[in-house]
C-alpha cells in the first residue's frame, strides 16, 4: 500500500488559479474525496497527480519519492476517466488487459489478470461482449476493471459515477466503496456530489478556488464546517448571524447560543443543521418559532420556520403534529451549535437565510 502526498502545489492556467498551495496526504489503502464546485480545481489535482498536467509549483511524492517530473505512463496510476474512454473496437476481455498490453507483459499473463479483474467486478461473464453492448453500469466496471488489472498503486476515479443515472448511482457506490477497501489501494475520488463524498470517502478534502479549505473525516467535516462555504456545501444549514461572546457563546437575534467551539472575535455565524434543532424540553424553553411549512420527507418531518426574521429549517421526528400557521417553542440541541467566522462578503441578505441543498 502506498502514501501520496502533495505538498504546495500550485498551478496557474493564464488568469485562472487551478491549483492554490494545496498540501495533504492522501493516506495508504483508504479513499480519499476530492470535492468541490465546479471550477474548484479538484480535476487539475487528480490529473497532476496522474501525470498529466505539470503544475508550476509543488511536488507529488509516492511512499516519499518525488515523482512530480516522472510521465504518467512511468506512474502506473490507475485511472478511471467520467467517459470511462473505453476501446469500442476492443471486447471487454482486452479492454481490461490493455494497460498490462501497455506494460508488456505477455498475453498469458495479461488474460489471466484481466479474468481476475473482470471476477472482482462480477462481469466475467461479459468478458467477450463488445463495448457497444453493455450497459452504463456495465463499462463502468470495465473501465475499473481496466484501472486495477496491473496493480496500481494508486487508483484516481474521475466522478465514476457521474454518466450513470441516479438510482444505478446510488447502488453501484456501496459497491465501489466495498470493491476499493477489497482491493486496499490508495485511491483519490474526485466527486462534485457531497452525498458521493460522504459516502465513499475516508477523508473528505474541500477545495474552493483551487485552494484546500478543509480535510478530515466526513463525519467530522459535516458536524464542524471550517465556514459557511464548507457548512452549506454539505448540507442544509441554517446560518444565524451573531457575535462571538465569551469565548464559547454567539450573541444572535435568538439570544445567546452556546457553542461547541470557540467563536471567533466579533462577526460570526452560529450554524444548526436542521437535525440539530429540537422542540424544547421545559415550556418556556427555547425561542418561539412560526410555522411556515411543513413537507413530510417518510423518515422525518422538514418545517420551515419563522423566528425574529430569520427563516430556518428543521427536522422533527415524523409523527410531530404541526401545521402551518401554528407556531412552537424550538431549541438547539447541547453541544451541536458551531461558530464560524462571517466575512464581509457573506453579509448579503441571500446569506442571511437558511440555505438548503
Ligand atoms: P473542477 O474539476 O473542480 O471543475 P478544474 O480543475 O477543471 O476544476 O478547473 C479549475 C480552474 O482551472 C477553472 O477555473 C478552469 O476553468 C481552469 N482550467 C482547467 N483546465 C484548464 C485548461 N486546460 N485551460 C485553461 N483553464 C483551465
Amino acid at each position: 500500500m502506498s502514501t501520496l502526498t502533495v505538498d504546495h502545489l500550485g498551478k496557474r492556467y493564464g488568469a485562472a488559479c487551478a491549483l492554490d498551495d494545496v498540501s495533504m496526504v492522501f493516506p495508504a489503502g483508504r479513499i480519499t474525496a476530492v470535492l468541490g464546485p465546479s471550477g474548484s480545481g479538484k480535476s487539475t489535482l487528480l490529473m497532476a497527480i496522474a501525470g498529466l498536467v505539470r503544475p508550476d509549483a509543488g511536488l507529488v511524492r509516492l511512499d516519499g519519492t518525488d515523482i512530480t517530473g516522472l510521465p504518467a505512463d512511468r506512474r502506473g496510476f490507475g485511472l478511471v476517466q467520467q467517459s470511462y474512454a473505453l476501446f469500442p473496437h476492443l471486447d471487454v476481455l482486452a479492454n481490461a488487459a490493455f494497460g498490462l498490453r501497455c506494460r508488456g507483459v505477455a498475453r498469458p499473463e495479461r488474460e489471466r489478470r484481466s479474468r481476475i479483474a473482470l471476477d472482482r467486478l462480477g462481469i466475467t461473464h461479459l468478458a467477450a461482449r463488445g463495448i457497444r453492448q453493455l450497459s452504463g453500469g456495465e463499462q463502468q466496471r470495465v473501465a475499473i476493471a481496466r484501472a486495477i488489472a496491473y496493480d496500481p498503486p494508486i487508483l484516481l476515479l474521475d466522478e465514476p459515477l457521474a454518466a450513470l443515472d441516479a438510482q444505478l448511482r446510488s447502488g453501484l457506490r456501496a459497491e465501489l466503496r466495498r470493491l476499493v477497501t477489497d482491493l486496499g489501494v490508495t485511491t483519490v475520488l474526485v466527486t462534485h456530489d457531497q452525498s458521493e463524498a460522504m459516502e465513499l470517502g475516508d477523508q473528505l478534502a474541500i477545495l474552493r478556488h483551487g485552494r484546500l479549505v478543509q480535510l478530515g473525516a466526513p463525519s467530522a467535516v459535516y458536524a464542524r464546517p471550517a465556514d459557511a462555504f464548507v457548512g452549506r456545501f454539505l448540507g442544509a444549514a441554517n446560518l444565524i448571524p451573531g457575535t462571538g461572546v465569551n469565548g464559547h457563546a454567539v450573541d444572535t437575534a435568538l439570544g445567546r447560543l452556546l457553542v461547541a467551539n470557540p467563536p471567533p472575535i466579533g462577526a460570526c455565524w452560529a450554524m444548526l443543521r436542521p437535525e440539530d434543532l429540537q422542540v424544547a424540553t421545559a415550556a418556556d424553553g427555547g425561542f418561539q418559532a412560526q410555522c411556515e411549512q411543513r413537507l413530510h420527507l417518510g423518515d422525518r418531518l422538514r418545517l420551515q420556520v419563522g423566528v425574529a426574521g430569520l427563516r430556518l429549517t428543521v427536522d422533527l421526528p415524523n409523527d410531530y403534529r404541526i401545521e402551518p400557521g401554528e407556531s412552537l417553542r424550538l431549541e438547539p440541541k447541547p453541544g451541536r451549535t458551531i461558530a464560524m467566522p462571517r466575512l464581509p462578503d457573506e453579509e448579503s441578505p441571500d446569506d442571511q437565510r437558511t440555505t438548503a441543498p
